[in-house]
């Protein structure tokens, strides 16, 4: 009944962790796969995570069907957390949220209201490079991908003008997608002063901005200020999308908690958007997981536990930016004369270092490192142990 099927490729990244896990070298290294990782090179689960689900098992909640939109005062408050408590599109109801299956789910839903209902245009403009999962989500949808110029390779930086140039050009109607905070795969970010001036150019060729945001607080440690280009888009009247996954910045991977949302130009007009969310829902998947959105939610809900994981975050993003500082120093220890300063210029969890197919074949090959070919790397995989050697063998390749 199958012959007909083609064996697939594997996927690009898990095929990294594949190859890791073969390796015997002790001195072995997974900069591939995208999860935070302590000191110590091991998951980290959050206190404040532990502590909210200690509280939601004391409290034997039932294990009934969520609506089809999740878990209500999840909804609300990653809302909250993403335009700030007291936002007028907030105030004035005209957001959208539901939740979604973390960032991929709720990026999907948001696929497939645009496909069905988003009438100016199907065409969905990428950063190059962008995570790799975009440009599958959006095609199943049924949408069209295209790209705009974002990375510079010879500033490993974002390239300004190639990306204003390219979005100026950009046929009206389209959706243009940013990463709100932590590019994916570059960690390459615009200024503030930078997206306001990408903010007027999509205005002015009335583009359709739809966020992913999946790192807030990652970056600089901050929600509020990981949150300044969704919220200044917002300022400036442009009428959003947006994906929320709380992957990253709690912890919760499996869990799959995520959010998304629309903002619309009245209440009423966000009722008749509602409804039709449902309806694009309600044929994938029925209704979310409720586990990890409680979590979420007595998080973001409960004032202590909220100022605890707000210090989480920033613990994480701050150990991520302290481990940049060293793979730089380390290198420059080494002797490299290359300029590595991008490796703290860029944010987040990933590092475009810039090196080329051939040296990260000897990276792995000769030191066991293990990245994805185009050079990146998650720094969250970095510790006080291993970055030194990190730093060693990307000297020995770049020589
Ligand atoms: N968007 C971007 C840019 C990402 O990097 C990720 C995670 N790798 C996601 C969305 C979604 O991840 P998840 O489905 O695990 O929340």
């Amino acid at each position: 009944c199958w012959s007909n099927v083609e064996m697939g490729p594997p996927d690009a990244i898990l095929g990294v962790t594949e190859a890791f896990k073969r390796d015997n070298n002790p001195n072995k290294m997974n900069l591939g796969v995208g999860a935070y990782r302590d000191d110590d090179g091991k998951p980290y689960i959050l206190p404040s995570v532990l502590k909210a689900e200690e509280q939601i098992l004391k409290a034997k909640l039932d294990k009934e069907y969520a609506g089809i939109t999740g878990v209500p005062e999840f909804a609300k408050a990653a809302a909250e957390l993403a335009f700030g408590v007291g936002n007028p599109i907030l105030k004035d109801g005209l957001n959208v949220t539901t939740q979604g299956v973390s960032g991929t789910g709720s990026l999907r839903i948001g696929g497939a209201f645009f496909a069905k209902w988003y009438q100016p245009s199907k065409d969905f403009y990428l950063p190059s490079p962008s995570w790799g999962n975009h440009t599958p989500i959006f095609k199943h949808s049924g949408l069209e991908v295209k790209s705009y110029r974002y990375y510079d390779p010879s500033t490993c930086g974002f390239d300004f003008a190639g990306a204003l140039d390219d979005i100026s050009k950009i046929p009206e109607g389209s959706v243009i997608v940013l990463h709100a905070c932590a590019h994916n795969p570059t960690g390459v970010d615009p200024k503030p002063e930078q997206w306001n001036e990408l903010s007027a150019v999509i205005k002015k060729r009335k583009l359709f901005p739809f966020f992913d945001m999946a790192y807030q607080g990652f970056a600089s440690g901050d929600t509020d200020r990981d949150a300044y280009a969704l919220r200044q888009f917002v300022k400036d009247g442009h009428a959003v999308a947006l994906s929320q996954s709380f992957a990253k910045n709690m912890g919760l991977y499996g869990e799959r908690v995520g959010a998304f949302t629309i903002v619309c130009d009245s209440a009423e007009e966000a009722s008749r958007v509602m409804s039709q969310v449902k309806i694009v829902i309600r044929p994938m998947y029925s209704n979310p997981p409720v586990h990890g959105a409680r979590i979420a939610s007595r998080i973001l809900n409960t004032p202590e536990l909220r100022t605890q994981w707000l210090g989480e975050v920033k613990g994480m993003a701050d150990r991520i930016i302290s481990m940049r500082t060293q793979l730089k120093d380390g290198l420059a220890k080494e002797g490299s004369s290359k300029n590595w300063q991008h490796i703290t210029d860029q944010i987040g969890m990933f590092c475009f270092t810039g090196l080329k197919p051939d040296q990260v074949e000897r990276l792995t090959k000769e030191f066991s490192v293990y990245l994805t070919k185009d050079g990146r790397i998650s720094v969250a995989g970095l510790s006080s142990k291993n970055v030194g050697y990190l730093a060693k063998a990307m000297h020995e390749v770049t020589k």
